[in-house]
This record gives structure tokens, sequence and C-alpha cells, in this order.
């Protein structure tokens, strides 16, 4: 049985050698069939199973996972959580994922340590200013919050970023959004995982699927390791494997795989107060709760599966954050990984049907999807729960790849993390 904690059993425990812990989710086997199975127990799986069972009442659920919950992306990612895109599409869904973030430790009685410190994007130039207010009048137009910082606005906010006056690109300004900051990875799919299984959904580990079972022109079911499982409503949530696994059922993505990569150095006193990208320099960083600095940059050039660190971009982003912040080139890295995500021609999701009847995607979050686990849930539990799309869902559509209605936050935010 799933078990909740209070306060009084952390003390109880702590008395006792913490030695009467139960399992925060179950361990089941797989049945042979369920309403609705979803493949990919990242976080944008495991919230779907979530809100099934809390806005649809749909509990009959599974959740397959090749690996182990949370060990795609969401378990690697520097955990950056913001709402400060161009189009009103885009601000809809992620500003709905923020405030959705706001209440989320209180829903799922669990901590994810979402912690709205701010996220203060710099512009470097007097055209970068003007692009900067051309965003932020978009951002309000939006409803979503946004300030312009001058340059001392920008000084007295993070005084450990390069003022010096050899700095190559020096600071002009930039765009601060307050309601942005950081959440604890991990804890957002446990705690998501936690409920789900409390509601009755079985969360099965080390289950791979394989092939998808088609019948009359419909999916109805998958082929696992353990087996094969029917449903009639199959989601995916795969991340960088959705293309690779929609080829199995027939279906092409315009989605290109790549490496992502970051970095954790040892921890430091408190250094920066949010998390800070300067666009010329490719880099951002933001500083955990034990005081590591989290660092990122941009992708690896090719397109590829390895799941790993390499030299080149840890140059690259590395020394761009010795060039934002020179008093920070001597810290220790401590850690370096990469995980595998899934780009779109315009860098925005694609969530909906997937041109296979029974067959629903969420995927193409590229390098921000963590942000998005708590929308990305909603929509597609939505779409399984009523096959049809919610209204914030539609803009999103793989169709738009051939109506042309495409959504350009590359283009229009220059979106990174
Ligand atoms: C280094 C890095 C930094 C990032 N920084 C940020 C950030 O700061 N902010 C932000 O918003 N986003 C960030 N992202 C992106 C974000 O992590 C992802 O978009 C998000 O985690 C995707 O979640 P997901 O649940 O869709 O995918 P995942 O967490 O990758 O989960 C997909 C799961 O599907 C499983 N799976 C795959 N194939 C199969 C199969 N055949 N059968 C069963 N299971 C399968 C995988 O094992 C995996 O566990 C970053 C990503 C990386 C790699």
């Amino acid at each position: 049985m799933t078990r909740h904690y209070s306060a009084f059993n952390l003390l109880r425990e702590g008395l006792r050698g913490h030695k009467g812990w139960g399992r925060a989710w179950r361990s089941p086997e797989p049945k042979s069939a369920y309403d609705i199975v979803i493949i990919g127990g990242g976080g944008h799986g495991l919230a779907t199973a979530h809100y099934l069972v809390r806005n649809h009442g749909i509990t009959n659920v599974a959740v397959l996972e090749k690996g182990w919950l949370g060990g795609g992306n969401t378990g690697r990612n520097t955990t950056v959580i913001r709402s400060n895109y161009f189009y009103p599409e885009s601000a809809a869904l992620y500003d709905m994922s923020v405030q959705l973030y706001e209440g989320l430790s209180r829903e799922l009685n669990y901590n994810v340590m979402f912690s709205q410190r701010g996220m203060l994007v710099t512009a470097h130039s007097e055209p970068d200013m003007e692009m900067a207010a051309r965003q932020l009048n978009a951002m309000r137009l939006n409803g979503v919050d946004a300030e312009l910082l001058d340059a001392d606005q920008v000084r007295r906010f993070e005084p450990a970023l390069n003022f010096g006056p050899n700095m190559r690109f020096p600071i002009h300004g930039g765009i601060l959004q307050k309601r942005a900051g950081t959440g604890r990875h991990d804890a957002v799919a446990w705690g998501f995982a936690r409920s789900a299984d409390a509601g009755g959904v079985d969360i099965i580990q080390n289950c791979e699927v394989n092939e998808f079972i088609v019948e009359a022109g419909r999916c109805v079911g998958v082929n696992t390791s353990k087996g094969e499982i029917r449903a009639d409503a199959i989601g995916a949530a795969v991340a960088g494997h959705s293309s690779a696994l929609m080829k199995k059922a027939g279906v092409e993505l315009p989605i290109n795989s790549y490496a992502l990569q970051a970095f954790v150095s040892e921890p430091l006193k408190p250094v920066l107060n949010s998390v800070v990208l300067c666009p010329p320099f490719g880099t951002y960083v933001s500083q955990s709760d034990k005081g590591g600095l989290v660092i990122g940059g941009g992708l690896d050039r090719v397109p590829s599966y390895g799941q790993r660190g390499n030299m080149p971009v840890q140059e690259a982003v590395l020394s761009g954050l010795a060039e934002m912040m020179p008093s920070l080139s001597k810290v220790k890295l401590l850690r370096h990984w990469a995980g595998i995500v899934d780009v779109t021609p315009d860098s925005s999701p694609i969530i909906g049907p997937s041109g296979l009847d029974g067959l629903y995607l969420d995927c193409g979050w590229g390098t921000g999807g963590f942000k998005a686990i708590p929308v990305g849930g909603w929509l597609l539990a939505h779409l399984l729960a009523t096959g049809k799309h919610h209204e914030i869902s539609r803009p999103f559509d793989r169709n738009r790849f051939v109506s042309g209605y495409l959504i350009d936050e590359g283009a229009a935010s220059g979106i990174a993390h």
C-alpha cells in the first residue's frame, strides 16, 4: 500500500532508526489490458497519469517505463521553470504550467521545491535592448509578468555579473521574469508518481515498448518486454526517443534528437539571486539550494542518441560562464552529463493525435519541457480521456507542419531553457 507521511512520521522514524518507511509507489506486474496506457515514465508521462485520475476520474491506467522513473531528461535537466515566450499560444501553454507549478507541492502533498527566484535574460547592445523591449511588450500583452531593467538595475540585482571595462559584450540591461525559477526535478517525477499510484495507476518500470498492435487502422495495444498490453487509448511521452518509437507505428515526426549537456560545480556560498542567461555567451546558470552552480548551454551540433557529454561543448559553455562571471572561473566542476532532447523545426512541442487512431503524442519539447511537465500532463490526459484537443493544445497539433501555422519561438524569443 502507498503511504503518505506527516512530520510526526518523520520524527518517529528518526527516533527508531528509519525502519518503518514504506514504498512511495507499488511495483505491480502489468495486466493484459487497461483503459489507457502511457509510454514513458518521465515527468510528462507521470503527470498525464496523475491528471487522468484527478481531472477525469480514469484510474485503469498503466505507465510503461523502459528504465527507471525520471531516468530520462526529467532527471537530467537544469530545472528552469519560466514562461517568457513571445507568441500568445506559447504564453498560454507555458504560463498555465507555471501556475500549475505554483500549487503543485500542495496538490501532490510533496515538496517539489519550486523556488520563484526569477530569471534574468541579459541584453548586450542597443539593438538587443530594443528586442528586449519588444519581447517585454509581447509578454505583458499575453498577461505574463516581465520587467525591463537597465544596466544599473541589472548590476544591483546580480552583482556577480561582469561589468568590467574590457567585457566583450557589455551588459546594457535585461528582462526579468520574477515568477520564473527552478524546481527539484526528481521530486516532480516522484510526486506525480506517488499521486498516480495512490489513485490506482499501475507504474511499471523496466518495461520497454517494442511494437504497436494495429487492428483495422487503430492502435489497440503495445508489445513490450513484459508481454502484450492492450488499451482503448495510448499516449506516448518519450522525449528524445519519439521519432524512433513513432516510426514503429508508421508515424513520421519532424523531430531531430540531440544530446544536451549540463554541469554542476562544487558548492559555493550564495553568489547568485536568480537564473541568469547571457545569450551571446550561450550559457545560463543558477545556484542550487546545496550551493552548486547548475550550468547549461546549447545543443550538441550533430543529431545523435549518444547520451554523454563531450569536451568541445564543455569548453564553449564554461568559457561563456567565465566571461559572464570571471569571479567563478576557478570554481571546480563536480559532474557533467547529457540527455537526449527532441527538437522540432519551430522549437515548439507537438501535442495531439499522432495520425494513427488511438495513439496520441506529447513530445518535441526539446530543451524546455521540464517547465511544461504539469501542462503537458494536463493536456495529454485531456486528449486521452476525451479524444479531443484542449483549446491550449490545439495550436500545437502536428498538422501545423502541413498547414504552415508554425509557432516559431526559436526565431521570436530565441528560446533557451
Ligand atoms: C541537460 C538538459 C537540460 C535541460 N534543462 C531544462 C530546463 O532548465 N528547463 C526545462 O524546462 N527543460 C529542460 N530540459 C528539457 C527537459 O528535461 C525535457 O523536455 C523534459 O524532461 C521531457 O520530459 P519527458 O517526460 O517528456 O521525457 P523524459 O523525462 O525523457 O521521459 C521519457 C521516458 O520515456 C522512456 N522511454 C523511451 N522509450 C521508451 C520505450 N520504448 N518504452 C518505454 N519507455 C520508453 C525513457 O526511458 C524516459 O524515462 C533539459 C534537458 C536536458 C537534457
